[in-house]
């Protein structure tokens, strides 16, 4: 079975997560910093905290900027379920903006609509979260603009994304939100294992990251209400987490990071010849905005065949080829709906869920395999 998306682990990384393993420190020794500021210097942000999840990192994230009950958060709903959750973690309100029928990213012009409507209704969000779906970078520029209008701060979850570019900045620059979040889970571009990071170039909010992935604990004298009582003392001054990343991770993380553009180079690879060899009459095939560099973790393609998108996947299975779904609408969730969300609130993300797969793409895809995807994909098109 070809799996939609998995990792690559090659001997170095083995060698690098052994070398920790042998080491005195297994957790909060040496390699998480050199993690960070590798990870910082690749994204050309000034802080960037290592977390034991991306779902950790957006709760924090959340947390540094306080949002709490009676704020709002506004996301996609075609994302995981992990972006809104970490709103409703704080004990605040989510709501979701549609997406664009074109890039399935948060869209602009529902996002600016929602806005007016939420103003005059005194509803406004105090955070926009916007999810870089596949690793294209949603309009940054745009939304920036709307946060200086409406007051609301911005969250990237840029899960997907680390690798792409917008505008020729990487993700996770902040150039146009307040933090961004990638995550390193193995279907990721590179992976700890478990893991995610925040990056950052606000001062206040990197001294709350680290504060609230760690207890809620600080060692910082400047932070205490007190003098220390000596070289042991620490003060907990917030009801934190434990959150945090181990070395043996970040080792792997780190050693991943040296072959991340190799990484999203062999994806780009793939998605260029998917995008000559796929039956273009009957799919919708990924939109690339000039404005962005994807870093092609996911490959979404669309059926124009009405209701046959189930058959597909069948049809594909039981080829040989595991295509999945990103994602149900966190919308249409059960826990959702109890909270009074209804079918028809998000015309495009549920028109979205009805004809689009994710097909295979990682960078150990190999050509044979490739022809593979393409072949059954574009065979079982012709006998549905
Ligand atoms: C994977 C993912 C997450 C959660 O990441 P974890 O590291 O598994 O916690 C959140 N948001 C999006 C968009 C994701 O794809």
């Amino acid at each position: 079975m070809i799996p939609y998306g998995k990792q690559d682990i090659n001997e170095d990384d083995i060698a690098e997560v052994i070398k920790v393993l042998k080491s005195d420190f297994i957790t909060q020794g040496p390699v998480v910093p050199l993690f960070e500021k590798k990870l910082a210097s690749y994204a050309n942000s000034e802080y960037c905290y290592a977390l034991n999840s991306a779902t950790s990192a957006l709760h924090t994230a959340c947390l540094a900027i306080d949002l709490g009950p009676g704020d709002i958060l506004w996301t996609s709903p075609i994302s995981f379920v992990a972006s809104s959750n970490a709103a409703l973690y704080c004990g605040a309100t989510v709501d979701f903006v549609d997406i664009d029928a074109k890039t399935y990213n948060m869209s602009i012009s529902a996002l600016k609509n929602k806005l007016e409507h939420a103003r005059d209704n005194k509803l406004l969000p105090k955070v926009v979260m916007p999810v870089h779906l596949s690793g294209q970078s949603c309009d940054m520029e745009k939304i920036y603009d709307l946060s200086l209008e409406y007051g609301f701060k911005i969250i990237e979850d840029a899960s997907h994304a680390i690798g792409g570019r917008y505008k020729n900045k990487p993700i996770g620059s902040c150039e146009f939100s307040d933090m961004s979040i990638f995550s390193f889970h193995p279907v990721k571009i590179i992976t700890t294992g478990e893991g995610g990071a925040i990056l950052t170039n606000n001062k206040k909010y990197s001294e709350k990251i680290q504060m609230f992935r760690s207890h809620g604990i600080t060692r910082d004298k400047a932070l205490m209400n007190q003098e220390p009582h000596g070289f042991w003392y620490y003060q907990q001054i917030e009801l934190g987490y434990n959150y945090r990343m181990t070395d043996i991770q970040a080792a792997l993380g780190l050693s991943q990071l040296q072959r991340l553009d190799k990484f999203i180079n062999k994806r780009h690879k793939i998605a260029n010849f998917y995008s000559r060899k796929l039956d273009s009459k009957n799919l919708v095939l990924p939109h690339c905005l000039q404005a962005s560099f994807s870093s092609f973790h996911l490959y979404i393609i669309k059926l124009k065949i009405p209701g046959k998108r189930k058959e597909l996947m069948e049809s594909l299975k039981k080829n040989g080829i595991a295509a999945n779904i990103h994602y149900i609408p966190i919308h249409m969730q059960p826990y959702y709906q109890a909270l009074g969300f209804q079918k028809g609130y998000l015309p495009n993300s549920e028109k979205y869920y009805e004809d689009a797969l994710s097909i295979p793409i990682y960078p150990t895809l190999d050509h044979k395999q490739q022809d593979e995807v393409v072949n059954t994909i574009n065979r079982s098109i012709e006998s549905l």
